[in-house]
Formats: structure tokens, sequence, C-alpha cells
């Protein structure tokens, strides 16, 4: 058995102490601790054994039967089986899987499809969007004019008469449908019919659903979307990557031009092989259990969440993820994920919709399901979840009751092993 991820013949563990070390206490962190932040996963050893494997080693510019080395025969076969994987499970005719990252997929998005200086309008990233969606540290608000909307201030949902009223009167060149803290299903042909109205193009930025997408559990942008882009690692449970999936030829040409040679150098095939493995798996009839699952542990979670008077922006969920309103219980955002931490609970502060305090410090804090249920975890166990997180937020200081909790999650845990059958040591 290859003990690869904590065991002993890891040669690692001989070559660089230093390194094992600290290699040994984040498995031993994953292993042991309740992961409860939405946009992470555990990717199953195969993935692994391809993201750490030979591929690693090999140059590759350019694309499958056009390379700018020799010797890519086998690369080629790899890389072409990740694109028409990709392209089948989404049931889109072109794929581009050599984004190293889901910021890279979506600048080559903008540089396909855009001119620097062009306006696109996506949500706030207050509110939920991404960095990439035109917050003005990034990229995207530095190069392009942003028109940015927001969720409606009641209900928290996507009000798609109001962005298509902030459409017409701002008229972008694209808009974006993307969120990393919308607890709600979005309705990519809405967007799309709103898009076309003003003449703009809709890029569907996939990243978080990608897996719920794949497994039948959220709407799809196929059929909707003029650009497709998405993370490979979130609750699509691959490598950390991206890929962009393009509805007509003339797009997917631009998108292969602006992620090589206009972002990137030599890809990582090695990554590529690892997200191959990820949609082969995704295709299977276990990971629309799995997805299915995502959802019924997320709507638990948030059933026993509010039984115990925490408040849920937008009311609830119907996908992974979960945003808490803080204010009622007296604490910020920051204050819970550090307590939670202490006590083996990893979360993140975010902010909710115009939340009154900063983004470093918020008033809310987001969950999701996905990592836990890809360790077997089901109903039962998201509400004892939902009991030590209201435990340990009644009283954040208190040393005694962190310790105590953590100690119960150490033991709920061992009986979900990540990796059943590698060794600690
Ligand atoms: C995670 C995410 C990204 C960026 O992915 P990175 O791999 O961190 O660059 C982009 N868009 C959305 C909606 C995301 O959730």
């Amino acid at each position: 058995m290859n003990e690869k991820y904590g065991g002993e013949n890891m040669t690692l563990a001989q070559s660089d102490p230093e390194i094992w070390n600290f290699y040994q206490k984040e498995w031993r962190r994953q292993e042991e601790g309740l992961e409860l932040i939405p946009s992470e996963n555990y990717a199953s050893r195969d993935v692994m054994d391809a993201a750490g494997g030979i591929f690693t080693n090999k140059y590759a510019e350019g694309y499958p039967k056009k390379r700018y080395y020799g010797g890519n025969e086998w690369i080629d076969e790899v890389e072409l089986l990740a694109i028409e994987r990709s392209k089948k499970l989404f049931g889109v005719p072109f794929s581009n899987v050599q984004s190293h990252a889901g910021s890279q997929a979506n600048m080559a998005a903008y540089f396909a499809l855009l001119q620097p200086g062009d306006t696109v309008m996506g949500l706030n990233l207050s509110q939920g969007g991404h960095l990439t969606h035109g917050s003005p540290v990034n990229f995207s608000g530095k190069l392009y004019k942003v028109a940015a909307f927001n969720v409606d201030p009641e209900t928290h949902l996507l009000d798609y008469d109001e962005i298509a009223r902030q459409a017409e009167a701002h008229k972008p060149k694209m808009m974006i449908a993307g969120f990393t803290a919308y607890p709600r299903q979005v309705d990519f042909g809405k967007f799309a019919k709103i898009a076309k109205s003003v003449n703009a193009k809709l890029m569907a930025d996939m990243s978080h659903v990608a897996g719920l997408i794949a497994g039948g559990a959220h709407p799809s942008p196929t059929g909707h979307a003029d650009v497709i882009t998405s993370t490979t690692h979130k609750t699509l449970r691959g490598p950390r990557g991206a890929f962009i999936l393009s509805p007509s030829e003339e797009t997917a040409k631009l998108i292969d031009k602006a992620v090589f040679p206009g972002l990137q150098g030599g890809p990582l095939e090695n990554m590529i092989m690892a997200k191959a493995v990820a949609f082969h798996e995704a295709a299977k009839p276990e990971f629309k259990t799995y997805a299915r699952q995502i959802v019924k542990n997320a709507k638990a979670l948030a059933a026993a969440l509010m039984d115990l008077n925490f408040v849920l922006v937008s009311g609830g969920t119907d996908t992974h993820l979960i945003l808490i309103d803080l204010r009622n219980r007296n604490m910020t955002g920051k204050e819970a994920q550090l307590a939670l931490d202490a006590a083996g609970i990893t979360a993140n502060k975010n902010t909710i919709p115009n939340d009154p305090q900063s983004p470093f410090i918020t008033s809310g804090l987001r969950l999701g399901t996905p990592a836990l249920t890809t360790r077997g975890m089901k109903e039962k166990e998201m509400a004892m979840v939902a009991h030590w997180m209201d435990e340990v937020l009644k009283s954040p200081s208190d040393e005694q009751v962190r310790a105590k909790v953590k100690e119960e999650i150490r033991r709920m845990t061992a009986e979900f092993p990540i990796y059943p059958g590698l060794i600690k040591n």
C-alpha cells in the first residue's frame, strides 16, 4: 500500500524532516477537524496520485497535436481525455483545461471577449461576487469598467428585474453570473435573457457549484452562457485548477489564444491529468448521490442552526453553502472564525449583504458541506456540527469549552477517515 499521505514510506520523511513535520501537522489538522469552508474539499487518492506524478516533468506549450516541444505523445492523449471528459460532463462542445486557477480562467474569458475599458457587470464582492468580477484591487477592476449589482436588501435573493434595470442603465459588454457566498440556486436562463436584451455576453462562473451541476443538484449554465469558467477543486472535488467551456468554435478559438500564449506558458500537465481523473469520477453515478447529499447536508445543517437561533442570510440554503448573520449573537465574523478554529471547526468570516462591518471583520460566517459530505457524514452529523458551533459561539473565549468540543470532534471525525487505510504517525 502506498503510504504517501502520512505513512513512513514517503521518502520526504527522511530527506526533508523540516517540511515533513508540517506535512504531518496539516494532515492531522485535516483528519481531526471539521472542514466547513464551502470552497474546499478532499480530492481522491487517484486525483492526488495524478497531480503528484511524473507528468509534472513535462513541458507542453501549445495544445494537443500542436506543441512547441517534442515528446508529447502521451501528454497529448491525457490532455485530450481531460478535454473530452469535461465536454461530456457539462454537455458543451469546446473545452480548455489549461488554466492554472479560477482567476486565470476568468482572466482568459475577459481577454477573449472584451477590450480593456469595456464595462462588465457582476455581483458586488461584498455581497457574494468574486474578486475577479470587478473588484478594484483585482485586474478585473483595474482594466475594465465595472457596474456591479446587489442582492435584494430584504430577501437577499438575486432580483432579476433589478439586474435587468441595471443592465439597461449601464449597457455592459459582459455580464457575470457567478458567486462565492450566494446560498440559493442561480437562474442562468434569466441572466442569459438579460444579457441578450442589452447585447452583452454572458460569462457563467460556476466555480462553487460545478460539482452540484455535474451531479444534477443545481441547474446548469449550458445552453445559456457564452462562456463558462470553473475551478476544479471546489464541489467538483478535483485538483486545484480550472477549465473553460465554450459553446461555439469562434469563442473556443479566442479562449485558447487567451490562455496560451496570452496568459500562460507551459501548462501543468500533471494537474491536467488530475482534472481528467476528477471529470471521470464526477461522471459516475456515485457522484450524483454525493452531490445530492451535499445539498441534503447543507439543508440539515441550516435547519439545525436555525433551531439554535442562528439567523441565515436568505433564510436557508438550496445549495452547498450557508451564510450566517451573526449580529443577533453580538459577535463578528472574525471572532466567530477564531473561536471555532480553536475548537477544530474551520469556517470563514464573510461579509453579509450590506454588512456594517469591514471586510476584514465582517458580520457573517460562511459554511459549506462539500468536504464533510466527502468524508461520508450525513444529516445526523450535521446536527452535531450545529450543536458544537452553538456551544463554542455561546462562550467564544472559554478555553475549556473549546477543548471539550475539540476532543468530541476528534472522536467523531475518527469514524470518518478522509483517506481510509492510511497510517498516522
Ligand atoms: C474560487 C472562485 C474563483 C477563483 O478561483 P481561484 O482558483 O482561487 O483563482 C473564481 N470565481 C468564483 C466564483 C470562485 O468561487
